[in-house]
């Protein structure tokens, strides 16, 4: 509708709704009711062109004639220091020939395992896997297909598995009950198994842990569904052909499939990206659909790519790419964002017609959104002018807060309205990948109120620079680094400006909490 949310609540106000928030869930027939007021009719709204579902008129429908088999697609999840940095490595090591690169493995998003038994293929997606990952779970459940929970055998089920098991059950498939066929897209490993050499005090935890998961909601092997618990040691690589074995045979019978004709234009999410001086802007792309060949236009974003080269994850160069195959890609106009779809189109004028089409629909958008609310203010009877202001006041003496929700909750409200002057902190964030830097700008940027926000006004991967530290200065923001490690440059250049305020994080909760404590500080105090 481009209409503003505090304009939707008031007008869902005046209609007679009660307790109107953003999570308001409305019936049919309340959404004609209240798209009445507006003018606009339900088939309106929902073939109307937006910038968001643009490139959706590119997809081709499902063509049962190129489906062919495709081998699954994992994410790894689990509280922090369970073991899935290493549990990852040790999958991409094993896949590593020996001698090749040195027997260096890169972190680029995503990576093949070719199983050693079954020679199966296995694709995994390398996300940074601490706490809260909030975008990048999101895109974690949209581009797998399986996930493997990782629980350390000492801790069992913490905080973290608690909030993974959460984003399980709400966004994967697990089995249920009532239906004979349906299937659960989960592995669980008790990892770090070497810590615990006797059998039978293996066996002890194990049923501690089964039992714990049961309780959180897992259907789990053995005691009535179909969950398997696999005890794994990364660092000894025991059971971990299990685990590989385990996740082909599941593979095979959720009978994934995509079409995999060199006719079928391909799909795909971008998982990572880098820029490399001598190269330039390299994508890492997961494809879902279609065959990738050199030379191919992929629209992404704002951006395109005619692929000028292929590289699959050990960088070796390829001509082609099939569904769950990863890719380097090069021949990026410009960086496209970490999670967003690519789709291939013919050529590059049509590329270039829908980037120029969806920045126009974003430009409208935006004008639109300030026009709609200029006019409510407008429109407002003298009467309903009164009562805005009671409610300003009412929210006033509810507006300290404590936690993310709250901030998040109470954002609605413009900043400058009526007067007040909102204070934002601001944040400059460099992060170990572009995906985490996203994500922690995701869960920064709605955190405010109508008298503090929060403002991320750089960004980036890797250390920060000089260039971090003066930018800082002059603008009198902080800067947080999340697993980034230490380096003696930062030493040198915090010592070179004392007055920026410099934190790491290794956890991405942490981190937002102590943004939330500096936005309740920064409150005017109550008199
Ligand atoms: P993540 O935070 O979940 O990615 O956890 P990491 O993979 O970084 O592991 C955390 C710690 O556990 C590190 O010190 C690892 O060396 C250790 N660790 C990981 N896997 C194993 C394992 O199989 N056995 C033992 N003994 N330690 C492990």
């Amino acid at each position: 509708m481009k209409v503003n949310y505090d304009s939707l609540e008031r007008k869902m106000k005046n209609l007679g709704f009660e307790n109107v928030t953003s999570k308001y869930i409305l019936t049919r027939e309340y959404i004609e009711l209240v798209l009445q007021e507006y003018n606009y009719s339900l088939k309106e709204i929902t073939t109307a062109k937006n910038s968001s579902n643009l490139y959706e008129e590119l997809k081709e429908p499902i063509n049962p004639k190129y489906l062919t088999t495709r081998p699954p697609m994992i994410a790894i999840m689990g509280h922090v220091d369970h073991g899935k940095t290493t549990l990852l490595d040790h999958l991409r090591r094993s896949n590593v020939v020996d001698g090749e690169h040195g027997g260096i493995t890169q972190h680029i998003g995503a990576f093949k395992v070719i199983t050693p038994v079954t020679k199966s293929q296995l694709t995994f997606l390398d996300t940074p896997g601490h706490s809260a990952f909030l975008k990048m779970r999101e895109r974690g459940a949209k581009c797998t297909d399986l996930v493997i929970l990782v629980v350390d055998c000492d801790d069992l089920v913490m905080e973290q598995t608690k909030e993974a098991i959460k984003h399980i059950k709400n966004n994967l498939e697990l089995q249920n009950p009532e239906d004979p066929d349906s299937v659960s897209k989960l592995v669980v490993v008790m990892s770090k198994i070497d810590k615990i050499p006797v059998a039978s005090d293996r066996k002890k935890r194990l049923d501690t842990l089964k039992q714990q998961l049961v309780n959180e909601g897992i259907p789990v092997e053995g005691l009535g569904g179909d969950v398997p618990v696999i005890c794994i040691s990364a660092r000894t690589g025991e059971n971990m052909d299990v685990l590989e074995e385990n996740l082909v045979t599941l593979g095979e019978v959720l009978d994934l499939k995509a079409e995999s004709n060199s006719k079928q234009m391909c799909e795909g999410y971008v998982v990572e990206t880098n820029k490399d001086p001598k190269i330039g802007v390299i994508a890492t792309v997961l494809i879902k659909r279609g065959v990738l060949k050199t030379g191919a236009f992929l629209l992404c974003g704002n951006t395109y790519c005619k692929v000028k080269r292929m590289d699959d994850e050990n960088s070796k160069v390829i001509k082609e790419a099939k569904p769950s195959d990863v890719v380097q890609l090069i021949g990026w106009k410009d960086v496209p964002e970490v999670g967003d779809e690519i789709i291939q189109v013919k050529n590059e004028k049509i590329a270039k017609k829908y980037i120029d089409e969806r920045q126009q629909l974003i430009q409208e958008e935006q004008d639109e959104g300030r026009v709609s609310q200029m006019n409510e203010e407008a429109f407002l009877s003298k009467g309903q002018q009164k009562l805005r202001k009671q409610e300003k006041l009412e929210s006033r003496k509810n507006r300290s807060f404590k936690t993310e929700d709250n901030i998040t909750e109470n954002g609605n409200e413009i900043a400058g309205y009526d007067g007040d002057v909102c204070k934002e902190i601001n944040y400059i964030i460099k992060g170990d990948v572009a995906g985490s830097v996203e994500a922690i700008r995701e869960s920064l940027m709605p955190l405010k109120n109508k008298e503090v926000k929060c403002n991320v006004i750089g960004e980036g991967v890797g250390l920060p620079t000089e260039n971090d530290f003066k930018l800082a200065k002059s603008t009198d923001a902080k800067i947080i680094c999340f697993n980034l490690g230490k380096s003696n440059d930062v030493v040198e250049l915090k010592n070179t400006y004392p007055q920026v305020e410099l934190k790491e994080f290794n956890v991405i909760y942490h981190l937002i909490e102590d943004v939330v404590e500096t936005l309740t500080e920064n409150l005017k105090p109550i008199y």
